[in-house]
């Protein structure tokens, strides 16, 4: 049994090829979920009973075959997207890091790299806070719209890079700097 997190901040459950998405609490302490296609396009009447993170009953069967590519992609497009939010790396890093988890199946059934690179991109811009504080001055990404100050001016005015040892970091405006001199 293996867990991803679902789009809407739920869980999700992978076993087998097949996917479920949960359904209900019941009333022994176990949950009810139900497969994906049930509830994306009543397709399919599976059920299978939770408990915990490793315990289940009451497996009902499925009217198609298991998908274990599209299981895979969607277990590493997940460990990706965590990745991208809760990390500094670059986005080469963090999929060299998720990608080692695909089977040829999955492979098959995720985007391009340059698709996956440009999730990693949105995926951060849309949760900037979830960036960690960097623990060194390479770690330090500053999101593209917090380089700005409120007025829409440059404020990092200056960053010799990730790839200097000696990195320096100028946060000023033009403006600034003419009054200043
Ligand atoms: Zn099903």
């Amino acid at each position: 049994m293996e867990w991803i997190q679902s789009e809407r901040g739920g869980r999700k459950l992978l076993l087998g090829g097949y996917m479920y998405v949960k359904q209900k609490d019941l009333a022994d302490g176990y949950e009810g979920f139900e497969c994906e296609l049930r509830r994306n396009t009543r397709q399919c009447r599976a059920k299978i009973k939770v408990m915990g993170d490793n315990q289940f009953r009451d497996r009902t069967e499925h009217n198609h075959p298991p998908n274990h590519g599209r299981s895979n992609a969607t277990k590493v497009k997940a460990a990706t997207k965590r990745r991208a939010t809760e990390s500094n790396e670059r986005p080469q890093q963090v999929l060299m890091a998720t990608l080692c988890e695909v089977t040829e199946e999955g492979r098959a059934a995720l985007p391009s790299l340059n698709n996956m690179r440009r999730n990693i991109r949105r995926q951060r811009q849309e949760n900037p806070n979830a960036l960690p504080i960097p623990m060194t001055v390479e770690d330090l990404e500053i999101p593209v719209d917090q380089r700005l100050t409120l007025g829409g001016e440059l404020f990092l005015y200056h960053d010799s890079g990730r790839n200097d040892p000696r990195r320096i970091l100028v946060f000023t405006t033009a403006r600034n700097l003419q009054d200043r001199f």
